[in-house]
């Protein structure tokens, strides 16, 4: 089997990255290969999982036509600047172009130390690789633009954190791993060359239909406050919070990436924060839009010197770009909240009647993701859920309103709540599931990780024996803290 690489980003000049080999490990053993993904890039599934596609997923062995490197990058951590960080603990193979006909970052991930390492051991301990596998699997069954997981292996080698722990290889698919921060490295080292470059082959790579505007440097920043705009948008609407949305952990092409201390609420929380590094709440549930904002000014910011000559105009543009953040935020939640209440056309009121449901979930600690699906039921006339989630009795009168809302609607209630089904998902990566498989998986057990990584590609259907992989958790089972692990 080979593999055909075709590795634009390691043609880029040589200080955007080392060439770095990955580490190999001692005893590497297959977790999974998510075969699916692996038949769209074109990559036997069958060769994968054979002996030799283990070496590769390990980093024992360096495929034919890959050419791997450390990318260096910069960013701002928790609003810190720091002006170096880089793939300290992951390596580029090299890139693929899928079925689909778009090209693919091949990335192992917990490979070894790189010169980009600083104080860490370039390792992931296990639960990590698992956590990413089942969320970033999770989100892209959701239809959440994502980086995505081919493979992990467990490497037979212990790290050591708090305490030793097995480690893990994952294999990360994007379309590519370039961050703001990538951008933030190169105009914090005043190298205008590089920017331009870099601007260049983000444009190629994502937005080649922006390479013939007048303005593409602002033309590509339009695009991806637009990208993420929508992006941050879906997960308010899944009820997805990232954890740690530094600059470094967005992506210029707008797919979702890091899944470090990320957690779907289960209780509707807006203030929910699950990451045991976040003291602040910078990074709670309701923050992310303003965060996002936040960071896509600090990709404005480098792309300054591109924006005009006259630096009081490049501002004015970089600020107007900015500025209409909010409003492509909200459009696309409002958008999304209307699909999940099965609404069309915007009626007064809809955004009171809306807000009002979010309200009574945060008072009565309700499941945000059953009290929707249970929503779609009792639009579909089905109960399925109920197994498992009803609504509370403080419920009634806004369920009467929206019935009455309902009628305004003037199509097939059979068919929008089938819509509505199809859009407010069953089963989600709940973290108390995500634990246990983690649990088990350092007791060398993967079925329930296998069984739960099923499940969740499949979220919008319900099925009454997977019902204990819907349910929220139990008072003792939830999770108040989810950690990096890195
Ligand atoms: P993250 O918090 O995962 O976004 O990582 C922030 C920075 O720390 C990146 O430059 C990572 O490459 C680096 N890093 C995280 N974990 C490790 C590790 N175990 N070894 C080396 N570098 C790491
Ligand atoms: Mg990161």
């Amino acid at each position: 089997m080979t593999l055909q690489f075709d590795n634009s980003y390691a043609r880029l000049p040589d200080r955007f990255y080392v060439r770095q080999a990955p580490v190999p490990v001692s005893r590497p053993a297959l977790i999974r290969v998510n075969r699916p993904l692996a038949e769209l890039l074109g990559i036997d599934p069958g060769w994968l999982e054979s002996d030799e596609g283990v070496g590769v997923i390990a980093g024992n062995r360096v495929p034919d036509g890959a050419e791997p490197i450390a990318t260096v990058y910069a960013g701002h951590q928790f609003g810190s600047w720091n002006p170096r960080l880089g793939d300290g603990r992951a390596i580029l193979l090299g890139e693929v172009v899928g079925g689909d006909g778009e090209r693919y970052d091949i990335q192992l991930k917990g490979s070894g130390i790189t010169p980009f390492s600083r104080m860490g051991d370039g390792r992931a301990p296990l639960g990590p690789v698992l956590r990413e596998y089942l969320v970033s699997e999770a989100m892209a069954a959701l239809g959440i633009p994502t980086s995505r997981t081919l493979a992990a292996v467990t490497s037979g080698e212990d790290v050591y954190r708090e305490t030793r722990l097995p480690g893990g290889v994952l294999v990360r698919v994007a379309k590519s791993h370039i961050r703001i921060g990538t951008l933030q490295y190169f105009a914090s080292v005043d190298d205008l060359d590089g920017l331009e470059l870099l601007v260049e082959h983000v444009i190629a790579r994502h937005y080649p239909d922006v390479a013939d505007a007048d303005n593409p440097a602002l033309a590509l920043l339009e695009r991806v406050v637009a990208r993420q705009a929508a992006l941050v948008a879906s997960w308010q609407c899944v009820g997805f919070i990232h954890g740690v949305m530094n600059t470094d952990n967005m992506l210029l092409s707008g797919e979702t990436i890091d899944y470090g201390p990320c957690a779907f609420m289960d209780a509707y929380d807006s203030a929910a924060v699950y990451s045991s590094i976040d003291h602040g709440g910078r990074y709670a549930y309701r923050n992310q839009p303003g965060i996002a904002q936040w960071n896509l000014a600090c990709l404005a910011q480098t792309l300054l010197p591109l924006l005009d000559e006259d630096e009081k105009r490049a501002t004015e543009l970089a600020q107007a770009a900015i500025e209409a953040f909010p409003d492509l935020f909200y459009a696309a939640y409002f958008e999304g909240l209307q699909r999940k209440f099965g609404l069309t056309g915007a009626h007064d009121g809809d955004d009171t009647l809306m807000q009002d449901f979010l309200d009574l979930l945060q008072r009565t600690g309700s499941d945000f993701s059953l009290a929707f699906r249970r929503l779609g039921e009792l639009v579909a006339d089905r109960q399925e859920v109920t197994e498992v989630f009803d609504f509370a009795d403080a419920f009634a009168d806004w369920l009467e309103r929206y019935r009455a809302r309902c009628a305004q609607e003037t199509d097939d209630a059979a068919a929008r709540g089938a819509r509505m089904l199809a859009t407010n998902p069953a089963f989600i990566a709940r973290n108390h599931l995500v634990e246990k498989a983690i649990a088990q998986g350092y007791d060398g057990d993967f079925e329930f990780f296998h069984r739960l990584n099923e499940r969740l590609a499949k979220p919008f259907e319900f099925d009454l024996s997977d019902a204990d992989l819907a349910r929220p958790p139990a008072p003792d089972e939830v999770v108040q803290q989810t950690f990096c692990g890195t």
